[in-house]
């Protein structure tokens, strides 16, 4: 109880969110083995309490996922640095987010590339996120309501894709959105357990690699 009020207190005090991202990156990133220091630098610099409901700001630099409405979660800050890395961004990418959730993942992105589309399937909390995002001055995230299981052709290829909810099956529009040397990311359900499967496309062919178990909330269809 007594640590909860102190990180009370330390979020009423802006500035010292700084020092609570410093201790979350040195904890739970860079002791757990993340390397990437554009992955790094994103985490340190993006604001996760604002993405997080009023009543749980103070959780928001804790090692684990939060709620943040419609049964949906932001994911523990590990898994949004794990992800980020694996897809091995460079400044100039193009990025495609299939899972807005709350926007925090889609800003961490957002400070180590271009340009991020992001598409989420529930409508209130796309518009959150799109709120949110501009009010933190991200000009450079693109929002969208819908199902990301059609991916965004308008913009596409992607240098990287990420989803943030587990199909059961890769849809089959992001690989083809997908471009030359590309990399995704997907909690893919197999068997009972979810696994992070990075994807990489090279001379037209799709190469697969398992990395993590992990637990994401499902990836939904919209009803027709
Ligand atoms: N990246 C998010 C995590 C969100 S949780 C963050 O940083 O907060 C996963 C999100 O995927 C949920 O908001 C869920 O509504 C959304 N989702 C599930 N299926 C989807 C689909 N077919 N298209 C778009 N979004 C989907």
């Amino acid at each position: 109880m007594f640590v909860y009020l102190l990180k009370i207190l330390l979020l009423l005090t802006l500035q010292n969110t700084d020092s609570m991202r410093t201790e979350m990156v040195n904890t739970q990133l860079i002791n757990r083995g993340i390397k990437c220091e554009l992955t790094l630098k994103a985490m340190s610099q993006v604001e996760r309490h604002q993405f997080v409901p009023y009543n749980l700001q103070s959780f928001a630099y804790d090692d684990r996922p939060l709620p943040i409405g419609f049964n949906q979660t932001i994911s523990q800050p590990y898994i949004v640095a794990y992800m980020t890395e694996q897809l091995q961004l460079k400044k100039d990418d193009k990025v495609l987010e299939i899972g807005t959730g709350s926007g925090y993942q889609a800003a961490v992105l957002a400070e180590i590339v271009k340009n991020v589309y992001t598409i989420e399937i529930v409508k209130p909390l796309g518009l959150q996120a799109d709120s949110v995002l501009k009010m933190l001055d991200y000009e450079n995230i693109h929002c969208k309501i819908g199902d990301g299981y059609h991916g965004w052709l308008k913009h596409a290829p992607y240098d990287a894709i990420i989803i943030t909810a587990s199909p059961e099956e890769v849809p089959k529009a992001l690989f083809e959105q997908l471009a030359e040397g590309g990399r995704m990311i997907v909690p893919v359900e197999l068997t009972h357990q979810q696994y992070l499967m990075l994807y990489t496309k090279k001379n037209n062919k799709i190469r697969s690699k398992k990395l993590l178990a992990v637990r994401f909330v499902p990836f939904t269809r919209s009803k027709k």
